[in-house]
């Protein structure tokens, strides 16, 4: 494969695109970008500065003053918002619970696909999010819809930041994931939906490995 490569991994929340997207970027030495990050990452920003999200000159004022940037430390991924890195605050429940509010701002979805097509121009990369098939890269080189039964998604979520030492309960991460996939699926802003040439993974009942093996197979395809 001599051309950059795309590939686009869309879903509904804590399906493991994140897991899968690595797991590839990875085999393959891709390029990783996690879009939500960046969403949470400017989530994270509003909610300190107090902006007021009716106020769309403000909100534009704001987004120019977010830095957005990834780096890597020892295999990890940190992601910096103005030089600090964020990586573990954004995963925190209070920005699960404001960020499907804040990326369904107009300016917000403008200003961050943007930063994100720039992110692909770079070389080979896997992206994940809510858009990245229908809106960031309609072109893609493969797209994967990824869905995964709600309870097993809760489940998985939970021991995560359970393994993590976050203090979380079940009920509440079963209703932030579905209160998310309401408000993603729901937006009037490039709302979450399967492209038409997306391929579907339920990883319900298979493993990582499985599902890596499963996109791997739909790789070796491309451009035969
Ligand atoms: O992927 P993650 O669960 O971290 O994303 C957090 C939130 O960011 C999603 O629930 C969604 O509201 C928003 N998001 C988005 N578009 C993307 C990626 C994430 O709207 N491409």
């Amino acid at each position: 494969m001599n051309k950059n490569i795309v590939i686009a991994i869309d879903g509904y929340s804590s399906c493991g695109k994140s897991t899968l997207a690595k797991a590839l970027a990875k085999k393959l030495n891709f390029i990783y970008i996690d879009s939500g990050a960046m969403y949470r990452a400017v989530t994270l920003y509003f909610l300190r500065n107090n902006i007021d999200l009716e106020n769309s000159k403000l909100v534009k004022e704001a987004l120019n003053n977010i830095h957005i940037d990834f780096q890597t430390l020892n295999n990890q991924t940190l992601i910096m918002l103005n030089g600090e890195d964020v990586s573990k605050e954004i995963r925190q429940m209070h920005i699960a619970e404001k960020v499907s509010t804040i990326s369904a701002i107009k300016e917000v979805r403008f200003e961050m696909v943007r930063q994100q097509q720039r992110m692909g121009k770079s070389g080979s990369i896997v992206m994940d999010g809510r858009d990245i098939g229908t809106v960031v890269f309609p072109n893609a080189d493969l797209k994967l819809f990824m869905t995964a039964d709600p309870k097993i998604r809760t489940e998985r979520r939970y021991n995560e930041l359970i393994g993590k030492g976050e203090q979380v309960n079940i009920e509440e991460i079963f209703e932030n994931l579905t209160k998310r996939d309401f408000q993603d699926t729901t937006r009037k802003e490039s709302p979450l939906l399967q492209a038409q040439d997306a391929i579907v993974l339920d990883n319900s009942t298979i493993d990582e490995a499985q599902q890596l093996e499963f996109a791997l197979e739909h790789i070796r395809l491309i451009d035969k």
